[in-house]
């Protein structure tokens, strides 16, 4: 398990030295540093889209008792044209304890416990029914329509592995494997800030140069889709003293920090000076990717910060290659894995000769090939090139363009 508290490798000293770093060094650095949280025990109804911390075995087997299949009749196997004499019943739930003896039928309900001395059920509608007893209309073999015991779990077998998004499915096997409570990863804690004094809350009039603040409503959302847990984001104005005080109080009880914008050398990028104040050490800053230069991570403790692009793209494009993995690695989960994680090139893409790109891209069925559709203009603004996009296209960074046909890689854009 890598130690989220041991000292950041040399080499990353030298990278830092030097230009950019790759997205997947960055990427590999995240993920050296990141391990699970804790666990907590919760019921099975506030269980759902948690993560399973520890293996799931079954307490019993299931089904716990052979039963019917089938509403009819328990029987021993035999010929068709057998008259048989009806002599009770068994109902899911209500057991018949008579035994079966040779002449008789055992009405059954499906999920009824199978009574002892039959060996088979016959569906109701493979006979003729009297008044108090059958003739079958088929041929019966031994075990038809019959569930053994056990046939769905065996006690004590592994039902659900640690790291198991619990999902209807999951929930559904754990209580048929006989919990009532899960050990779950604990939610991450994660605060959100948005910087600028630009910035607007939603839905209030704009003065001269002000725009509204989209990052803050959309990081909370991406946060919790995650499966981690924010309050609304907090605002950081362009100061330096109170860009530092917010961010404080937030370094001192949350798992994961994220700041939008303020990331940037300009004379109003307060965030980094006031991370490295409070503590915080650096361990990249600056990657090669286009949307997403500034990416700033850095961990103070335990505790992950991440100061993300001010553009809403470069923000959702970052989040989701560098924060989504963290998350997921905080409460012990893979990441988020694509069905398919390559796809034909729609149309010819222009490269960025130093920065992989990170193209917003539907994805389609074409000619039997699934194939990435760039979602329009891609500038770091454009926040409706996020609309209906599937995936992130990773395309090289490199001269010329990469020609319609070539395969890019994949990447999960979750939002
Ligand atoms: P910065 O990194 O602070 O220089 O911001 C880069 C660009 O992103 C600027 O045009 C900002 O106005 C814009 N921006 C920063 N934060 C947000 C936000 N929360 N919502 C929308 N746009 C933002
Ligand atoms: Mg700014």
């Amino acid at each position: 398990m890598p130690d989220r508290n041991r000292p950041v490798p040399r080499f990353v000293e030298n990278e830092r030295m030097t230009d950019l770093i790759t997205t997947a060094r960055a990427r590999e650095l995240v993920s050296t540093l990141t391990q699970p949280i804790g666990e907590e025990v919760v019921a099975i109804g506030d269980a759902r889209d948690r993560v399973l911390a520890q293996d799931l075995t079954a307490a019993g087997d299931v089904p716990p008792f052979p039963c019917s299949a089938m509403d009819g009749y328990a029987i021993t196997p035999g010929p068709a044209g057998r008259t048989l004499t009806v002599v009770a019943e068994s109902r899911a739930g209500l057991p018949s304890d008579r035994t079966l003896s040779e002449g008789e039928a055992i009405r059954i309900s499906t999920g009824g416990a199978v009574p002892p001395g039959a060996t088979a059920v016959i569906p109701q509608e493979n006979v003729e029914a009297q008044d108090a007893t059958i003739t079958t209309r088929t041929a019966t073999r031994e075990r038809d329509h019959i569930r053994d015991r056990g046939e769905d779990m065996k006690a004590g077998t592994t039902v659900l592995r640690a790291g198991s998004v619990l999902g209807a499915a999951e929930l559904g096997a754990a209580v048929a494997a006989g919990a009532a409570e899960l050990v779950v990863a604990r939610r991450p804690r994660v605060r959100v800030f948005t910087t600028g004094d630009e910035l607007k809350a939603p839905g209030e009039p704009l003065g001269p140069g002000e725009i509204h603040n989209s990052n803050g409503p959309m990081l909370v959302a991406l946060v919790e889709h995650q499966g981690a847990c924010a309050p609304p984001a907090g605002r950081l104005p362009d100061d330096r003293a109170a860009t530092e005080a917010g961010l404080a109080a937030a370094l001192d009880d949350a798992d994961v920090v994220i700041v939008t914008g303020g990331v940037s050398v300009g004379p109003h990028d307060h965030v980094k000076p006031a991370l490295s104040a409070l503590g915080v050490e650096e361990i990249f800053w600056r990657v090669a990717l286009q949307p997403g230069k500034p990416t700033w991570f850095g961990r103070r403790g335990s505790t992950l910060v991440f100061g993300l692009p001010g553009n809403p793209v470069s923000a959702v494009v970052t989040f989701a290659l560098f924060v989504a993995p963290a998350l997921a690695a905080l409460q012990g989960r893979a990441p988020e894995r694509l069905l398919y994680d390559e796809a034909t090139l729609a149309t010819d893409l222009p490269r960025n000769p130093d920065r992989e790109q990170a193209v917003r891209v539907r994805l389609e069925r074409r000619n039997g090939r699934l194939t990435a559709i760039p979602t329009g203009p891609q500038g770091s603004h454009i926040v409706t090139s996020l609309l209906g996009a599937d995936a992130l296209a990773l395309v090289p960074a490199g001269q010329g363009a990469l020609p319609a046909g070539a395969m890019v890689a994949l990447e999960p854009l979750a939002h």
